[in-house]
């Protein structure tokens, strides 16, 4: 059985259109299904229009949130309480193609564990966006060492895979870089980037720029080394001009300059404290972690059997 999971924030126009869509689509293949919808703290009738469709039809699981714990939470949550042999997570607002699925499920038949959707075109973005997710996705590769430049969070996971990512211990969940992390014998499929049809996306530029950092943190240390090359950098000019400044002293005409002594305890001053707010927010993310406070809440589901992975700790 495939299970689809569609996390769903604010998406209340877009539940019963997603499990009708996807749902034709699947018993149109031929494929067994069921659909685990995540409802991550909605603040309209989401989980009530999850409980409508429920109701009707009994390929449908919902799981509830009791606070928003954003989307990475979400995903991991329906793939914590799917009971599927293998696992797709995809955009409720159908953004990810549902068509998609079939091609990715028999790939899965033909063996493959991880089948990763990568964005052929990235819909419609303004040139800072694209340049600035160019960069992000640049260091995230980096540090995975997989290039994740078209990546998208719309997948399919094999049973083994999704147990591989859920014993995962950390809190801070980035999951698409993760789930090429886990290896796997995996491909990938492309698929257009659709547009949204109802409701509107959750991200802001702001809020963007946090989950970067966030995820880039959460992946790798080169911000810490950056630190380390900027100091090797101020150490080398400084050997220059200590040099430089004690040849004119012992020359007879010691620097005059209170500009180049202002000029460097600005610069100095400030590499310190943009290090300093590095490691600290490193420090903040692994505080985060050893508190080991659980990465959702789940206050109701319904649907589908209770799978015993849903007791563990999440
Ligand atoms: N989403 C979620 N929790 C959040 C934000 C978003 O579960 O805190 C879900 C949302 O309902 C949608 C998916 O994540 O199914 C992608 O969100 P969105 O369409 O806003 O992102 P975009 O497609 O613009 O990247
Ligand atoms: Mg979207």
């Amino acid at each position: 059985m495939l299970s689809v999971i569609l996390p769903a924030y604010n998406e209340e126009k877009m539940i019963g259109k997603a499990a009708e869509t996807v749902g034709g689509i699947l018993s149109g293949a031929d494929i067994a299904y069921e659909i685990v919808f995540v409802n991550d703290g909605s603040k309209d009738r989401t989980w009530e229009e999850i409980e409508r469709t429920a109701a009707q039809d009994a390929h449908i699981v919902g799981v509830n949130f009791s606070r928003n714990f954003g989307k990475e939470s979400a995903m991991l949550a329906g793939l914590a309480n799917a009971s599927g042999d293998c696992c797709a997570v995809m955009d409720c607002d159908l953004q990810h193609p549902p068509e998609t699925l079939i091609e990715m499920y028999r790939l899965w038949e033909q063996g493959y564990e991880v089948v990763e959707g990568v964005k052929r075109t990235r819909g419609k973005e303004s040139a800072l966006h694209r340049a600035s997710a160019g960069m992000f996705y640049k260091i995230i590769s980096g540090a995975v060492k997989i290039d994740m430049t078209r990546a998208s969070d719309f997948k399919l996971l094999d049973r083994r895979a999704v147990d591989a990512l859920l014993s995962m211990p950390e809190r801070n969940v980035f999951f698409r870089a993760l789930s090429s992390w886990i290896g796997f014998r995996t491909t990938s499929v492309e698929f257009d980037v659709q547009e949204r049809t109802e409701g509107e996306s959750k991200w802001s530029t702001w809020s963007l720029v946090q989950y970067a950092v966030k995820n880039i943190v959460s992946f790798s240390t080169v911000p810490m080394q950056c630190v380390t090359v900027a100091g090797v950098f101020v150490l080398l000019m400084a050997v220059i001009l200590a040099i430089q400044s004690l040849v004119k002293y012992f020359s007879g005409h010691a620097v005059e300059g209170f500009t180049t002594v202002i000029l460097l305890i600005l610069i100095i001053g400030s590499v310190i404290m943009i290090s300093l707010g590095i490691i600290g927010y490193y420090i903040a993310k692994i505080y985060e972690e050893v508190k080991e406070r659980p990465r959702y809440l789940i206050s109701k589901r319904i649907g589908g059997e209770k799978r015993p992975a849903e007791e563990e700790k999440n």
